[in-house]
């Protein structure tokens, strides 16, 4: 037996590095990492490839081992290459991000050192640089001492955490889920709508509350609502606003809507997950007034704090609610429970093992300090502004509302023809082209095309592109 198991380790130490490999590992994925982004700027926003990647397959997994060069190869034409950019500054569809580098190596090292961050008691110091980051965002929002929250994948997450707190808190029971109510708008991100289902409340009401002419929720229906509700007998359970909507950009009038929370005695929860970061700006802050209000809140450091991929996070101003919500013990992690001093993100999700998402905010945030995030920011407002106004210039635009963050909403309106069928193909169009991406939505049976911009790397160049994009585009369209 002895001899079997020395002749398994002999093959299985191929699993382990030398320093060599792992110089040469690391020296390649550098050298790679920079070539992608010294070529950032020439680099295409979108590529609407044929293949799709499809290349990816010709490399099965096999028994031998493969070239890490062969590897980067297929990275680069296979997954790098094809569809959104999302890297690029560029890229203003959907709500960008960027993908801070610092965040990168902070991720490369939390794999290396593979600290277990679900309990305190196994990684303190891991622990108390995730429980950093959540103070840090907490006193952001403006929740006192108390409060609490996790750092999760993303903001669907967070949201579906935070309606289970919500669910929990109220008390209420399975049989009287058919009666409870769930306040929000049309513009509500549609994860919210599958956290009604996963937190078992498919049978409960979503109300969809009219909306003002900047696409805010009206409160006076609200209130009204709320009172027919009991009235009827119903249950409101919780009120979830938005501050910025992912369509559209808009931020619901929290501070009204915190004092409706708390005469009627709800759980209100913001979705800051696009709008959150704001608060850094005195505009934001302006904007987002009341959001101090809140029983809880979803922000994504992946969106606004330009971090890439993977980091979100629910904020709850009573940290026992989130606690006594989330917290489960098991025999087997009885050791772990004399370290006490802080919490355990295991104790405030239902993520038990996860990678140490704390580092790749803690990281950039200490290498760079605050003030850069806060200009970053302030500078998307102004851009988002300044696109606003110089989209106008081009006559047959039609603007939506004036920004109130930084996603910006407008349509062409031909002199003859199908307004939809024009904008749909002015933004095939940007899409087959590729040196910009914007997205499109549709509004009121209109199709419109909008900017978001968020990604770190969008400057006053990226968005006079897009617009000369956009004006080349829709006098090709027209002449046809
Ligand atoms: C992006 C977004 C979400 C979803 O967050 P993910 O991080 O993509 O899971 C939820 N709500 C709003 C307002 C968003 O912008």
């Amino acid at each position: 037996m002895e001899q079997q198991i020395k002749e398994l380790e002999r093959q299985a130490q191929k699993l382990e590095t030398t320093a060599q490999d792992r110089k040469s590992l690391i020296n390649q994925a550098a050298d790679y990492g920079e070539n992608f982004l010294s070529s950032l700027s020439e680099q295409p926003a979108y590529v609407d490839s044929e293949s799709m990647g499809k290349g990816v397959y010709e490399l099965p997994f096999d028994e031998k081992p493969t070239d890490f060069d062969q590897l980067l190869n297929v990275l680069k034409s296979e997954v790098d290459k094809p569809g959104l950019n999302p890297a690029s500054g560029k890229h203003t569809g959907y709500i960008p991000g960027g993908g801070l580098y610092p965040s990168a190596i902070a991720d490369y090292l939390a794999a290396v050192t593979n600290r277990y961050t679900g309990v305190f008691f196994s990684s303190p110091g891991a622990v108390r640089i995730e429980n950093m980051c959540i103070r840090w965002m907490n006193d952001l929002i403006g929740y006192p001492d108390g409060a609490s929250g996790n750092l999760t994948s993303g903001g669907s997450i967070a949201n579906l955490i935070g309606l289970v707190v919500a669910r929990d808190d109220s008390g209420i029971k399975a049989e009287d889920f058919n009666r409870a109510v769930i306040y929000t708008t049309r513009q509500v991100h549609h994860c919210v709508v599958k956290a009604v289902k996963f937190a078992g409340l498919r049978e409960a009401t979503l109300r969809t509350i009219p909306m003002d002419d900047h696409y805010r929720m009206k409160t006076d229906a609200l209130e009204e609502q709320i009172k027919s509700d009991k009235d009827e007998g119903l249950i409101p359970l919780t009120i979830f606003a938005s501050a910025g909507t992912t369509d559209l950009g808009a931020v619901d009038p929290l501070d009204k809507i915190g004092d409706i929370a708390d005469r009627h005695n709800l759980w209100f929860h913001v979705d800051a997950a696009y709008g959150g970061f704001f608060l850094l700006t005195d505009h934001g802050k302006k904007v987002m007034k009341g959001i101090e209000k809140s029983d809880s809140a979803t922000i994504d450091p992946h969106k606004g704090l330009f971090l890439p991929y993977g980091s979100g996070a629910l904020l709850v101003k009573d940290g026992e609610k989130l606690y006594d919500s989330q917290h489960m013990s098991a025999n087997y992690l009885q050791d772990t429970y004399k370290a006490t001093e802080e919490a355990s993100p295991a104790d405030l999700s239902p993520e038990l093992s996860k990678h140490f998402r704390g580092l790749r905010m803690w990281l950039p945030l200490q290498l760079f300090g605050v003030q850069p995030f806060r200009a970053a920011l302030d500078e998307k407002l102004l851009l988002t502004r300044y696109f606003y106004d110089e989209i106008q210039q081009i006559e047959g635009i039609e603007v939506g509302p004036e920004p109130e963050l930084s996603i910006a909403f407008f349509r062409y309106v031909p002199e003859t023809g199908d307004a939809n069928a024009f904008n749909k193909k002015l933004v095939d169009e940007i899409h087959s082209d590729g040196r910009v991406f914007l997205s499109s939505t549709h509004l009121n049976g209109m199709v419109y095309l909008r900017l978001a911009v968020l990604n770190f790397r969008t400057h006053l160049e990226d968005v006079d592109l897009i617009l000369s994009v956009l004006k080349k585009k829709i006098q090709e369209l027209g002449a046809l």
